[in-house]
């Protein structure tokens, strides 16, 4: 039995799906975080449950050639990234092993080794950033949370973000600090500004800037307006989003624009999105294109075939088929984002999508009920994954292919099975890492309708597709 605050030397075999390296001592997994795998080093024992133990790493006693020194100052403090301490090499290895073991351990699949594709730039990647707000010695501040814990860590740099994040942070931090305007406060529910938030169109070069307070008004809006368009090079819009209610969620539910048109535009796949603060757009722009040209190259659409896309936020991946596709339905929760999605259609001249402001399990029901046969479903669902009437709707609907875009390979791999019981088979799985430096990993499977040799059958129809797409 281990024992609390008791050092051992033990090897790092490999990592848990958060990123923590995974060691055995005496027959006790141990998890420690900022461990490398093949690394023998001396650890602290934290704490031992009745299954597994946490520790700290005290010395590294064999560094990996993979460990290298954090580049961000703040390492260690601040909660958003997991992996500054070994090199993006050995992030991707063990990104693309996660995501087999999920799918080899919960999923039950045997789909062979996951390629991952790894993005081109591992900095100021990220196009939306969200800086909570909290008096830090006695002065409003901004910055991230840290790890496992609300307390905010002031933040002046941050190498993931866009410079326009940093900006925009410190010009609203000024104005707070020039003004007295106050901070919220977590715990009694009082002060005023809760949250910044921060997204660019990488491709447009537009900022939008959106203020998170406790109320309807700002002290000084007009003020922070010129001080924001002074400070943020392409600054297209400030917005107020009014957000009175306790909780973690970082946006509230009703917007006011203080300056602009209230949302920006971004370009992606050759197409014009617009996008307001709470539609999703994914963050790293040039792997969201890698993940829906694969997407999109799975679903094998023509002229003659009709796809549904489910959790479609603005559009994206409905809209960028719809130009291979007869018809595409997209279905989404949030009436903005739908919004979004129906001028998105407009403004790029597609004329052969509809969207629904729905839950996807009611939508899915009610096309399944309506005699909707889609030749495609697309799901891209939140990390929870989807819900049990969902895979109903959609084993109901019988479409030949089911594309499973998730990000994350636990939910991924155990919906995939529930699909495999209803007569669904997977035939690929492929990895597009989305967050260099943070734990989250993207991940495409496609099931195909009983075939009886799926891999043969499928590995010709998808080799004709990509050629078709190139
Ligand atoms: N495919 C889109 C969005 C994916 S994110 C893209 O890549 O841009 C998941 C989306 O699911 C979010 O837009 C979220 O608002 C939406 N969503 C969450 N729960 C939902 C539900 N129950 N029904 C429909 N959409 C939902």
């Amino acid at each position: 039995m281990l024992k609390k605050n008791e050092i051992y030397e033990t090897e790092f075999t490999g990592y848990t799906s958060e990123g923590l390296g995974v060691a055995r001592i005496e027959g006790a997994a141990v998890f420690a975080p900022k461990a490398v795998a093949g690394e023998r080093c001396r650890v602290k024992i934290l704490k031992v449950t009745k299954t597994v133990a946490y520790g700290k790493i005290e010395a590294v006693l064999t560094p990996s050639p993979h460990r290298v020194k954090p580049a961000c100052p703040y390492a260690g403090l601040c909660g958003g990234c997991a992996f500054q301490h070994m090199d993006y090499v050995e992030e991707c290895r063990l990104k693309a092993q996660r995501v087999e073991d999920a799918l080899t351990r919960i999923g039950g699949l045997k789909l062979g080794p996951v390629e991952l594709l790894g993005a081109a730039s591992t900095e100021r990647y990220r196009n939306k950033a969200q800086f909570p707000v909290a008096v830090c010695r006695g002065k409003p501040d901004a910055g991230f949370f840290r790890q496992r814990s609300h307390q905010v860590i002031p933040v002046e740099h941050c190498g993931i973000q866009p410079e326009a994040a940093d900006q925009a942070r410190a010009t609203v931090v000024t104005w707070m600090r020039r003004y007295d305007v106050p901070a919220y406060d977590e715990e009694s529910c009082t002060g005023l500004v809760r949250h910044i938030y921060v997204r660019c169109g990488f491709q447009t070069g537009e900022v939008l800037a959106c203020i998170v307070a406790n109320g309807e008004r700002l002290p000084k809006e007009e003020q922070l307006v010129a001080m924001l368009r002074q400070a943020v090079p392409n600054l297209k819009t400030a917005v107020l989003s009014i957000h009175k209610k306790p909780g973690n969620a970082v946006l509230g539910s009703e917007f006011r624009t203080l300056w602009g048109p209230g949302y920006i535009e971004d370009m992606l796949c050759g197409l014009r999105f617009r996008l307001s603060p709470r539609s999703f757009y994914q963050v790293n722009r040039d792997q969201a294109e890698r993940l829906y040209e694969k997407a999109i190259a799975l679903a094998g659409l023509d002229k003659s075939k009709t796809a549904l896309d489910l959790y479609c936020g603005t559009g994206t991946i409905t809209l960028c088929m719809a130009r291979s596709a007869k018809t595409v339905i997209g279905v989404e929760i949030i009436e903005s984002a739908i919004r979004d999605a129906k001028e998105n259609a407009r403004r790029n001249g597609i004329e052969n999508a509809r969207f629904f402001c729905a839950d996807a399990g009611e939508a899915a029901k009610r096309l399944a009920a309506e005699g909707t046969q889609p030749d495609v479903i697309v799901v891209d669902p939140p990390r929870k994954g989807v819900s049990a009437d969902v895979i109903e709707a959609m084993v109901t609907m019988g479409p030949e292919r089911i594309v499973y875009v998730s990000c994350d390979p636990a939910t991924l791999a155990r919906d995939v099975k529930l699909l495999e019981e209803r007569g669904y088979r997977a035939v690929r799985a492929e990895a597009v890492d989305l967050f260099p430096r943070c734990a989250h990993v993207e991940s495409i499977i496609l099931l195909t309708k009983g075939v009886a040799n799926p891999k043969t059958e499928l590995g010709c129809a998808f080799s004709e597709n990509l050629e078709a797409q190139k």
